[in-house]
């Protein structure tokens, strides 16, 4: 209607600046742009892959090997690269690991997909058959997975330490698989139904540089890198009531628009006695309440410090909210907002110790329902210690996620090919255009395997072309060893993965590469190939944003 009623004229409806791109160059546009980020991380795919170093605009300096991580701080500014983090950050949410297996898989699937509109087959067949692909692949790995015994540490050991291989924390994977091994079992409860559920908040990691990895430790209780308010407070308690405490124990700010107006030395005086008698109370009320410990989360004025001294009670300031949280598990109590109306209840029961080489407390739960244990990792270097943590924060993840879900499968891409294997035999019941997708789909599994050789080395083809026939022979467990350079039984190898984590990958990668292939019409408010802001050259025609130099730059 309108149409006519403008009589030919071409309607406006778009900003000046605005852009639009459509059809095939809306696909070849956005598949460009999330293929540039599955490549900028398949470097540091597996055992051998590459570490990056990542600068940011502060000039700080993180080096990673973890996929979610790189992503994260690469400060990506064009939407549909933002999609594929996205998997990366599901992937890392719902699995804790396989962030670059996820983001690496989306990024071949849609090259292959591309493969698949050059030959003018219809986005929505690619769509539905990668969807079944998708499916059948799920289906697949439960019926390829084993299922583990939960109290099986020396598998649960192996899953730790394949989760580990070629982050910095390989070096001492032994040692951090036991005590991620450990700390997981302590945190682990067996419910009614048979189930186990673990309960990683009750895993808490503290990092310590100056010492090697090799002296990193699994502590009952929590450690608090903090300091005493003051010098003269005991710090070593058997058994000491703690309270933790979520208000100043300062003088109460008076409201803003009162003044105080002071017109002699006398009324000054009053004011300060006033001041201290305030805080004098507040300390008090920790004496009755039978503290002897107080974890404060915010400020401690000087003179408390100095009446909490005199009384015997050790005080820390500014704890962080996590370690209060953390601390409420372990000695048990609860966290008091209000001064005025704590009791004996409120607190709980710890011991307490000072390491004064380490500058740390160590606080362990006396109560019976008190729970927490914490893995004290150290490194020699900042930048070490954060490579180590984030390398056991996926190793915890991928143990828990393993004793929770009790499936595992054969890595080094052994899963992988069975799969790929599998769904071409799937494929051909699979009618119309929809089958070569789903065969795209089993082409873009064996990425894996194939980056996994390139990177370490090793000629891809080759690889590839063994595993085949390996898996041709029934050998549903070959995969490359990137050690020995040799296709075997990865699992008696000792390169074990979470199936959960795997279903997660394939599922969330094709997501992501579904809802990329779905577009077919980019509209944007400004001009697309500025988007990305900081683009100087680089960026094909047609605009990729700031994702042009990224491949180069990586
Ligand atoms: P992601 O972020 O996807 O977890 P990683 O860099 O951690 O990426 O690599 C995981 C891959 O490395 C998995 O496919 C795993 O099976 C594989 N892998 C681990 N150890 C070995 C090994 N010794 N030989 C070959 N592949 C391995
Ligand atoms: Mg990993």
């Amino acid at each position: 209607m309108s149409q006519r009623m403008q009589q030919g004229q071409p309607m406006i409806i778009m900003g000046e600046d605005a852009q639009r791109v459509k059809d095939r160059d809306a696909q070849e546009y956005n598949i460009a742009a999330a293929r540039a980020v599955a490549e900028a991380v398949r470097s540091t795919l597996g055992p051998k892959g590459m570490d990056k170093m990542l600068v940011d605009s502060m000039g700080d300096v993180t080096i990673t090997n973890d996929g979610v991580t790189i992503l994260k701080e690469m400060d990506i500014d064009n939407p549909t690269a933002e999609m594929i983090v996205e998997v990366a950050e599901t992937q890392e949410s719902e699995a804790g690991d396989g962030t670059t297996t996820a983001v690496a898989i989306a990024g071949e699937l849609l090259k292959n997909a591309e493969d698949l509109l050059e030959q003018d087959i219809h986005p929505t067949a690619i769509i539905k058959g990668f969807h079944l692909a998708s499916q059948k692949a799920r289906e697949e790995i439960d019926d390829i997975a084993e299922s583990v015994d939960p109290n099986d540490e020396e598998l649960l050991q192996k899953v730790a330490e394949t989760s580990m291989t070629g982050k910095s924390s390989e070096l001492n994977k032994e040692l951090l698989g036991q005590l991620i091994v450990d700390a997981v079992k302590q945190v682990t409860v067996e419910a009614d139904d048979g189930s186990y559920v673990v309960d990683l908040e009750n895993i808490s990691i503290e990092t310590q540089t100056g010492r090697s990895a090799s002296e990193s430790e699994l502590l009952n209780g929590a450690v608090i890198d903090k300091d005493p308010v003051h010098d003269d407070m005991p710090t070593q308690f058997d058994e000491a009531k703690t309270l933790l405490l979520n208000e100043p124990i300062e003088v109460e700010e008076a409201d803003v628009d009162t003044q105080v107006s002071i017109d002699s030395p006398d009324q000054l005086q009053k004011f300060l006695d006033q001041e201290e008698k305030q805080l004098k109370d507040k300390v008090q009320k920790i004496v009755d309440s039978g503290a002897d410990v107080v974890f404060c989360q915010k400020g401690i004025d000087d003179l408390a410090q100095h009446f909490l001294a005199k009384e015997g009670i050790l005080a820390v300031r500014r704890t962080k909210k996590s370690d209060i949280k953390f601390l409420k598990n372990v000695a048990g109590g609860s966290v008091v907002s209000d001064l005025d109306s704590v009791t004996e209840a409120d607190l709980g029961t710890a011991s307490v110790r000072r390491d004064d080489e380490d500058e740390l407390f160590y606080v362990e739960g006396l109560g019976d329902s008190t729970h927490g244990v914490t893995m004290l990792l150290r490194g020699s270097t900042d930048h070490v210690v954060d490579e180590l943590e984030r390398g056991v924060e996926d190793a915890l993840d991928v143990v828990a996620t393993t004793v929770s879900d009790g499936r595992v499968l054969a890595g080094g891409g052994a899963i992988e090919v069975e799969l790929a294997s599998r769904l071409r035999n799937y494929a051909d019941s699979v009618s119309g255009r929809e089958q070569l997708a789903v065969e795209a789909f089993a082409d873009a599994l064996e990425l894996v395997p194939r980056v996994l050789a390139e990177n370490a080395g090793l000629d891809s083809i080759d690889t590839l072309v063994d595993l085949r026939a390996a898996h041709e022979d029934g050998e549903s467990r070959a995969g490359l060893n990137v050690f020995s350079g040799d296709v075997e039984d990865t699992f008696e190898a000792g390169i074990v993965e979470p199936a959960h984590a795997k279903e997660q990958a394939v599922s969330s990668a094709t997501e992501a590469a579904n809802l990329v292939l779905k577009i077919d019409d980019i509209i944007a408010a400004g001009d697309l190939s500025t988007s990305g802001g900081d683009d100087e050259g680089g960026a094909p025609a047609g605009g990729m944003g700031g994702m042009g130099g990224m491949g180069g730059a990586m």
